[in-house]
């Protein structure tokens, strides 16, 4: 702690120990944060064999209502695709799918995707027959500007290397297309981890599997270095992020998310939040839930939200 850390987002020698962390693995990391771009990172980076198991079959960040994510897609493909009756489409950490097979659905756009799970890969690509494919984005072989669309969805705050991931992004987008980006408000995201490591002196779970917790400044310069300009800024899920700062009191069970797997008690009900009841709706019902989604996001990047989204262009 007393020699100066190095930021990974802007080089700055200037960072602190806030807090430690844990994946599912029994290695602590430091939560590491910057004081001048105030991006806030896991130190060692876990390995690549930490990750993989991190993100084992038991991630239930794979396992959604596949309805909705389809319905998603389709209300995706109206409002951000119907410029252009034909493209391709990438979504990068595509997961079951669903929002490709929406997208495909409501559109005649072509749609590709990435996730780095090969089960996951496997059955999307039996399932849904749709090209998918297993790895990293900079390891996947995708030709220079070959899409019109890159959607990134909560995938950034996961990769070891966001430049890397980043310019690797920019190199596939055609010079006229469009990157939607969704990512946590960093600050936010962290707090939680630091406030539960001051409260029980312990490590804090990340259990979605975030390392790198990115401020807006932090964002801005990474963007200004992959090659692309902000061309709108959308902030949203309020409640949760006036949580997290602690400016409305913490979730009643706040603490049990944060709490290490092997920690958790056999008895608790952990995974009950998870068990999803599906039920295919009308397009109408998909269409309103993704409108009332759109409404709850408001433009600027605002200090009190938990989430960020960002248009994105290159340059
Ligand atoms: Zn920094």
């Amino acid at each position: 702690m007393n020699n100066p850390i190095q930021c990974l987002i802007c080089g700055t020698s200037d960072s602190s120990v806030v807090a430690k962390a844990r994946l599912s693995g029994v290695e602590v990391y430091d939560l590491v944060r910057c004081s001048a771009c105030q991006a806030s990172f896991f130190l060692p980076m876990p390995s690549p064999s930490a990750l993989a198991e991190h993100y084992s079959n038991d991630y239930t960040f794979y396992k959604g209502d596949n309805f909705k994510a389809q319905g998603k897609g389709a209300a995706f493909a109206k409002k951000y695709l119907a410029h252009q009756a034909q493209g391709k489409l990438l979504d990068i950490g595509c997961a079951s799918g669903d929002f490709l097979a929406g997208v495909q659905q409501g559109s005649e756009w072509q749609v590709f995707g990435t996730d780095i799970n090969p089960e996951v890969v496997a059955s999307v690509q039996e399932k849904l027959g749709l090209d998918v494919r297993v790895g990293e984005i900079e390891n996947v072989g995708f030709d220079a500007g070959y899409f019109d669309v890159v959607r990134v969805q909560d995938i950034l705050e996961h990769v070891p290397e966001p430049l890397t991931f980043l310019k690797e992004c920019r190199r596939i987008i055609d010079d006229k297309g469009t990157f939607y980006l969704s990512v946590p408000n960093g600050l936010a995201d962290a707090q939680n981890l630091v406030d539960y490591y001051v409260k029980y002196d312990s490590p804090a779970f990340s259990g979605a599997g975030h390392i790198y917790f990115l401020s807006f400044a932090s964002l801005k310069l990474l963007f200004e270095q992959a090659g692309f300009c902000i061309e709108k800024t959308y902030s949203y899920n309020f409640k949760k992020g006036l949580r997290s700062f602690s400016v409305l009191p913490k979730s009643k069970h706040w603490q049990r998310d944060l709490t290490p797997p092997n920690a958790l008690q056999p008895a608790s009900n952990q995974g009950e939040a998870h068990t999803h009841k599906q039920k295919k709706r009308s397009v109408a019902y998909y269409n309103f839930q993704f409108m009332k989604d759109e409404f709850s996001r408001v433009s600027g990047i605002h200090t009190y939200a938990q989430d960020f989204m960002f248009v994105l262009k290159p340059f």
